[in-house]
């Protein structure tokens, strides 16, 4: 029996992730980088290949190792990774995912890197870990490049290159430089002023940090960024994995975390003995500091759930367009049309909301773009994190039985969906920053209310929700139990107002008449009579 003979869909794979997804084709073109196209076409090609699916396949269930020691019995702390994360690593530093906007910094550049980013998060995701934080330490770095010489001489040149090492070298040795970040521990990851971790100043001017940190991911990075409390307070830090002379830092990998998902990437536990660290800014100022890395990582914390919503819906549809049950195919059947186009219009918004936040981090941003982010990268981060686990437990269903094994992506995407929405900021924690800024920030507040008067007049619910939301943005009485009604209210009323602007008029009307309706339930699939059908249509029901 072959597979279609079986009523089995073939393998979905061998397809461009890039030209396949109208929606991100126009969001790139709209948000700033049409330029971007030949090169995220050449992307989405080699992603969707059968070679990247094996490879992402690979390096998750072949999970990372740690060897504390080596036959004679020294201390090596080393990771050993499958070939297939190291072949992932190569490929999407070439691309640029850790590095591209810091390279070349014309305007779109944070966009094509999100598209690429965003795809890349429909076929793996424990690469993105190091490649995220790479990326958003560049900044900080590149801003305290005076904390000492070998920042700029040594480790920011090679924070730029493209060509993966992974070899444990000192950093003048090698090709190119990962990063990671080190603020979570044991007593407290979301308060990180309860940190413990001490910092001694030596008589040269270098630190040495003692104390644990409970979650350190890709402890195989050439350097962290670490909070530690120094004498004038919690200050930040650069502890390089190696020293100069190529001694292991003192820096104990206790164990890799068991994880739930992302499980292709390890995620230590270590303990600092004295680690030798530079300061970066001043003592006491280690969260202003670090901050700054924090939000870039926010924002690529919502790119990936994006790609992880888009990925799951692209698979779904495939699935459904040959699939057949009671005499037709799936995509044929209208409660299963109203499940698709549910979910079309979730990845949708997911896209549209974080390519246009993308465009406000922007080298060339505007001061309102940043007043902008200053309260929507907490929103959308929040909301399309929130979103993911919910959409791909009903993406899985679609497949029925076949998504519950493991030889389907789905599983793995499924375990992975709440992963971002912990990362960089908790749900609560994201906001309780919404309601720090909207309270604290009335330039922030007048930018977002300016976006979705762009909007205006063209839905009429739109219209209701967002003097609804005005109002309640400046309701002194907002107070913290409101947080996430208030945080999923502005992310729904920016993803309505660019969906009615911006993509076929079906997807805006459906997304409007269900999310803004206060009925909404929250199930998928609830869309009213006609809107499921139109919603396909608008797109084209496959993959
Ligand atoms: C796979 C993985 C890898 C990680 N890698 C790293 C890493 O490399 N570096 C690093 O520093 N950290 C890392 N983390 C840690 C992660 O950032 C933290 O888990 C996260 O910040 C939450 O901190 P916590 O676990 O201590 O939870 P807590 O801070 O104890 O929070 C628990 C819950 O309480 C909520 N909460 C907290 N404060 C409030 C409040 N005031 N009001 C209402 N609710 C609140 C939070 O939203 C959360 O839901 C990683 C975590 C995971 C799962």
């Amino acid at each position: 029996m072959n597979n279609a003979d079986a009523n089995q869909p073939p393998a979905f794979e061998g397809r461009n992730l890039f030209t396949i997804d109208a929606a991100l084709q126009a969001a790139v073109a709209r948000e700033g980088a049409p330029w971007a196209r030949d090169r995220l076409t050449a992307w989405g090609e080699r992603l969707g290949s059968s070679e990247t699916f094996a490879l992402a396949s690979r390096a998750n269930r072949f999970a990372p190792e740690l060897h504390t020691h080596d036959r004679v019995g020294n201390r090596i702390d080393e990771i050993a990774f499958d070939p297939a994360w190291h072949e992932l690593m190569t490929l999407a530093m070439r691309e640029g995912e850790h590095c591209a906007p810091w390279q070349e910094s014309r305007a779109g550049a944070q966009v094509a890197r999100a598209a690429a980013y965003l795809l890349h998060a429909e076929v793996e995701n424990g690469t993105q870990c190091p490649l995220t934080m790479t990326f958003a330490a560049v900044p900080v770095l590149r801003r305290h490049a005076r904390a000492f010489a070998a920042l700029t001489e040594t480790w920011l040149p090679r924070s730029l290159s493209r060509d993966y090492d992974a070899r444990s070298l000192p950093i003048a040795a090698k090709r190119s430089a990962l990063f990671g970040m080190g603020m979570t521990e044991r007593q407290g990851g979301s308060d990180v002023r309860a940190n413990l971790t001490r910092a001694e100043r030596a008589a040269d001017g270098s630190y040495r940090l003692t104390g644990h940190k409970w979650f350190f991911s890709a402890p195989m990075s050439d350097a962290h960024l670490v909070l530690a409390q120094a004498a004038g307070g919690l200050s930040c830090f650069f502890l390089p994995r190696l020293l100069p002379d190529g001694v292991r830092n003192a820096v104990r990998i206790e164990r890799l975390k068991d994880k739930l998902g992302n499980r292709s990437n390890a995620s230590a536990e270590v303990v600092f003995e004295g680690a030798f660290a530079w300061l970066l800014g001043d003592e006491g100022r280690g969260v202003p500091v670090i901050i700054e890395m924090v939000q870039q990582t926010r924002l690529d914390c919502a790119i990936g759930s994006a790609g992880l919503i888009r990925g799951a819906l692209a698979q779904a549809l495939h699935h459904a367009t040959y699939r057949r049950a009671f005499g037709r195919p799936l995509v044929e059947q209208p409660l299963m049309q109203n499940v698709l186009a549910d979910l079309v219009l979730e990845s949708e918004a997911a896209t549209a909301l974080v390519l246009r936040l993308a465009r406000a981090f922007e080298a060339d941003a505007t001061e309102r773009d940043t007043a902008f982010a200053r309260l929507a990268t907490p929103a959308v981060k929040y909301w399309v994190c929130k979103r993911a686990p919910a959409m791909l437990a009903e993406a899985l269903e679609v497949f029925g039985g076949n998504g519950y094994v493991e030889e389907s992506a789905l599983p793995r995407m499924y375990r992975e969906a709440p992963l971002n929405s912990i990362w960089e900021g908790a749900g609560n924690v994201m906001c309780l920053d919404v309601l720090r800024a909207a309270r604290r920030e009335p330039a922030a507040v007048e930018a977002l209310l300016s976006e979705l008067g762009t909007a205006r007049g063209a839905n009429a619910g739109l219209d209701a929700h967002v003097a609804a939301l005005a109002a309640a943005l400046r309701d002194p009485k907002l107070g913290e139990s409101d947080g996430r009604r208030i945080s999923a209210r502005i992310a729904t009323a920016l993803a309505a107002a660019l969906l009615v602007q911006h993509a076929p008029p079906a997807i805006g009307e459906a997304y409007c008449a269900s999310r803004l309706d206060p009925a909404y339930a929250g199930a998928f699939g609830a869309l009213s009579a006609g809107a499921g059908e139109a919603t396909l249509r608008a797109r084209g029901r496959a993959a």
